[in-house]
């Protein structure tokens, strides 16, 4: 379903992409019906673009989806996306379709790894033999715990390649290897974007599935103690979901991308204990924390340097952390509502 204010939020962004670049044009997007692709699904629609949403739903949300499928421009296809054919040509294939939650694919490290291989091998050979181009949502993850921060493009990364996240980490390297070797050896037009961590409406807060604002969110309105993991002086830099579409559309729209890669995230790195302190205070509510162990290789501090994307795309975020939790926190709220 769509609600008002991821309503007015695709309204806002379609309104700050003055573009017509996806007017009648036939886009795939992967993980259609996840916090990313969904949104990028309500976007593309309002852009007068045809739409196929592909998703096997091992994360994604029909509910996410729903209210498109009476839509003519819209498809929705519920299969694997390392297993996927099909007749249609697509002018753009946007890549997204992967497990995200740390808590949730390591208990799926093998269908985490295939996604960003198996996966991204058939994406790939789709956009070479329709010639389309094709855009990669790759992750800071790549930069697994930096030296440098904030992190610049080209940055190589401090990874332990064989932890407890390396199924992600190298899937997502794996993966933009292979984009820039169908870039190299068949001059294909890939664009591989980093994205850093993101929130807002639809980002899953439920058991293993969330991330940590939506989970802070929901332990808050429903009275309990937020879980903080380590001292929480460990950072992030926190996105909200219209910056970031707002990004990709102008990264997927430039033809400078070609061949690039572009950060996209907040430059605003907070800690994990001041994100809590915030989210109860957005929420209202008494202040409770609980403290437990630490992650395996949980990044101590994330941050992008988005020069790059403010070069070439013009790009910086405009809504702050405080906007966005107030806007996610009303969402969950109503959606709470509408569950009783
Ligand atoms: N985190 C936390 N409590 C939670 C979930 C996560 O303190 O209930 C921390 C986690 O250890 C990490 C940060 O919040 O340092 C962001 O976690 P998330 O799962 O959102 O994604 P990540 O940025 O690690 O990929």
């Amino acid at each position: 379903m769509i609600d008002e204010i991821v309503l007015e939020d695709t309204k806002r962004i379609t309104n700050d992409f003055k573009h017509h670049t996806f007017r009648n044009k036939s886009v795939l997007i992967t993980g259609g019906a996840g916090f990313i692709g969904s949104y990028l699904c309500d976007t593309l629609m309002q852009l007068g673009a045809n739409v196929a949403c592909l998703d096997n739903f091992s994360t994604g949300l029909i509910e996410n989806v729903d209210h498109l499928l009476p839509k003519k421009n819209f498809r929705l296809v519920k299969e694997d996306v390392s297993n996927f054919e099909d007749g249609e040509r697509f002018d753009f294939v946007f890549h997204f379709a992967s497990r995200a939650s740390p808590e949730e694919y390591q208990l799926h490290p093998v269908e985490t790894l295939l996604a960003n291989s198996r996966g991204s091998h058939r994406m790939l050979e789709l956009a070479r033999k329709n010639d389309s181009a094709i855009l990669f949502a790759s992750s800071s993850e790549v930069y697994g715990d930096p030296e440098v921060v904030p992190t610049p493009e080209g940055y190589l990364g401090n990874v332990n390649h064989l932890g407890a996240r390396s199924c992600y980490v190298e899937g997502k390297k794996f993966s933009e290897a292979l984009f820039m070797a169908y870039h190299r050896k068949y001059g294909l037009d890939v664009r591989i974007v980093r994205i850093f961590n993101t929130y807002g409406p639809r980002l899953r807060g439920d058991s293993i599935y969330a991330r940590v604002l939506s989970r802070f969110i929901l332990q808050a309105l429903g009275g309990e103690n937020l879980t903080v993991y380590g001292d929480g002086s460990q950072t992030r830099s926190f996105c909200y979901v219209t910056d970031l579409i707002h990004g990709i559309l102008l990264a997927s729209g430039n033809a400078k991308v070609n061949g690039e890669v572009v950060n996209l995230g907040s430059p605003f790195e907070v800690s994990i204990l001041d994100s809590a302190g915030k989210v109860m205070k957005a929420v209202g509510c008494e202040p409770g924390i609980s403290f437990s162990p630490l992650p395996e290789d949980d990044p101590q501090r994330r941050c992008p340097d988005i020069r790059k994307a403010k070069e070439i795309l013009a790009w910086e975020p405009k809504v702050s952390l405080e906007k966005g939790l107030e806007r996610t926190i009303l969402w969950f709220r109503k959606r709470m509502k509408r569950a009783l």
